[in-house]
């Protein structure tokens, strides 16, 4: 009897082999006037190069209008001032005028148009920031803690996602050819079509990869939904080592059971001199073992999920070259960012704003984008943070700046105190509609609206400043983390979410399934019995996550059984 055929590679194996610097037809493309789209397989090379064709789809009756999306790779979120001046004028020259903080502490520009795409990659690599590897089968934006109020260490752990950052970078001349030259790289020359990354290979990896460092007990960085994770370990304000996490992600189809939202596991400690190695042998792990025949079951989790812990903790061993230790003990007590002005632990000061949806813009009376770059061109030592839960902070700002940054803000209408409601404050969405081609329903759109709704039927039955964490998706990638949420919106279709109950509030446990499908128009119906029975069942002080856990959905766990 013949042995079964092996499962077909995807189409993107298939490109990747073919072209492994990654450069398409891209630079061939754009440099003809009369273009307006790249080709599909173009558009999969040009994630690696940090950018996503679209159309607008609010535009779709009236005719197809290619947009593109093009995100910054910034290590850790740290900007200077003046880098942060550069993407603001970028967002004004290129994009549609505003700023889109992402879930993985970077920035996005939405709407720009194919002539407007080399000169923007080029002018943020003249900034000294890329977009190479922001998005594509590869590392992502590495993200590290950027709050500077809880311990000197913080700046030891940024040093390393840094270095993690630079270390996993892929290596394509492809790059720099295309965005600073605007040339295309000859695919069929020898070197380009024999070309190897030293660490990635020829056909990279099966799927994405995303990092993340946190530093308990604050999990700002949703450290558990990240293919690997570093949790910082700390005493007296130094770093003594990492516990590694392997094999968390959020993305998941509807429908299909086989993919579902996972938390990485912690599996073991091992001391700084190692990150590089540890990273570079969790990536390669990925690599080497990840599913390159369904795109859909490709991320490292499920390598992790069916290869078992000593499969990963062995295999790590020997890559890294070392033992991994038992797990130093750690607890995480929020994932929340602190918005306002607060002193640094070097006696600087720091100012936290709330950015509604991630949003930078100017609207009517507020005008963010203005008044944020008003304080990059007026106070060049002002680092700009970008937080994971899509927040700026202002950072590194001495006693005699902080008065006039507070004016200046005020002048634009953004307030430094008393910044939003508690609710607004810990609600974050994708984009979705109208730039994500993916979108199944409205999602940073229709956010703000829901939490409204969401505040006053809190408001009725006697719990006017709740906090609870919300968060929506416009489809199940998940790319706002909504499996972590208290509530989570995740779109089915428009008008119509799915929504997931009982995350917590730092972080460390998935939330489940409440109902298949809402109609939008029913939400104070929906939930107005269930926040009554919040209000009236809860323990002291116990959150709405952690009720639905131990009442709630037990209750529709039971019924259904
Ligand atoms: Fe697009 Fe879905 Fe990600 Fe939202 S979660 S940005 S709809 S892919």
């Amino acid at each position: 009897m013949s042995a079964e055929a092996p499962a077909k590679l995807t189409h993107n194996e298939e490109i990747k082999a073919a072209i492994p610097t990654l450069a398409g037809t891209i630079a061939a493309t754009f440099n003809q006037p009369a273009n307006d789209h790249f080709s599909d397989d173009d558009n999969q090379f040009l994630k690696f190069h940090g950018s996503y064709q679209q159309d607008d789809r609010d535009l779709r009756k009236t005719g197809k209008k290619y947009i593109m999306m093009i995100r910054g790779r910034i290590p850790g979120g740290i900007m200077t001032a003046k880098q942060y001046g550069v993407f603001d004028s970028l967002a004004t020259q290129y994009g549609n005028n505003t700023l889109r903080i992402t879930t993985r502490q970077s920035i996005q520009f939405h709407g720009v148009v194919m002539a407007g795409l080399q000169p923007l990659v080029k002018k943020i690599n003249e900034c000294l920031l890329s977009t190479l590897a922001a998005c594509g089968d590869v590392n992502r934006n590495v993200m590290a803690p950027v709050t500077p109020a809880y311990t000197k260490a913080r700046e030891q752990v940024y040093a390393d996602a840094h270095k993690v950052a630079m270390a996993l970078a892929p290596q394509t001349k492809a790059y720099h050819s295309i965005w600073i030259d605007g040339v295309q790289l000859d695919n069929d020359a020898a070197e380009n079509k024999n070309f190897v990354d030293p660490l990635y290979g020829q056909t990279y990896l099966p799927r994405k990869f995303k990092i993340a460092f946190a530093i308990p007990p604050v999990n700002d960085m949703d450290l558990f939904t990240n293919c690997l994770g570093f949790i910082a370990v700390v005493e007296n304000d130094q770093l003594i080592g990492y516990n590694l996490c392997v094999g968390g992600g959020m993305g998941r189809s509807h429908g299909n059971n086989a993919t579902y939202a996972r938390l990485a596991d912690v599996i073991g400690f091992f001391t700084p001199d190692k990150i590089v190695e540890v990273a570079k042998a969790v990536l390669t792990i990925h690599r080497d073992f990840g599913d390159r025949t369904d795109r859909k079951h490709a991320r490292l989790k499920y390598v992790v999920a069916e290869r078992g812990i000593p499969f990963i903790q062995a295999e790590v061993n020997k890559r890294a070259g070392l033992t991994l230790a038992p797990n130093a003990p750690y607890t995480f007590t929020t994932t929340s960012d602190l918005l306002g002005w607060r002193k640094a632990v070097d006696g600087s000061w720091f100012c936290g704003l709330f950015v509604s949806m991630g949003r930078v813009k100017d609207a009517g009376g507020y005008k963010m984008k203005t008044g944020l770059r008003h304080v990059a061109d007026a106070f060049q030592k002002v680092e700009f943070r970008l937080t994971a839960n899509q927040n700026i902070i202002l950072a590194n700002v001495s006693e005699e700046d902080k008065h006039p940054i507070n004016m200046l803000l005020a002048a634009y209408g953004v307030k430094t105190e008393n910044q939003t409601t508690v609710l607004h404050a810990a609600s974050m969405a994708c984009p979705s509609l109208p730039t994500c081609g993916l979108g199944l329903a409205e999602s940073e759109r229709a956010l703000p609206g829901m939490v409204e709704r969401l505040a006053k039927v809190l408001a009725e039955v006697g719990l006017p400043n709740e906090e609870i964490i919300i968060r929506s998706t416009g489809c199940p990638n998940g790319c706002a983390r909504p499996y972590m949420a208290e509530i989570a919106f995740v779109g089915k279709a428009p008008g119509r979410y799915q929504v997931w109950l009982g995350g917590d509030v730092s972080g460390t446990r998935l939330n489940k399934v409440w109902k298949d499908v809402i109609k939008e128009p029913e939400l104070e119906n929906e939930f107005r019995p269930v926040f009554t029975r919040f209000a009236k069942e809860r323990h002291a002080g116990e959150r709405f996550g952690d009720w639905c856990q131990r009442v709630f959905l037990k209750e529709q766990t039971a019924a259904t059984n």
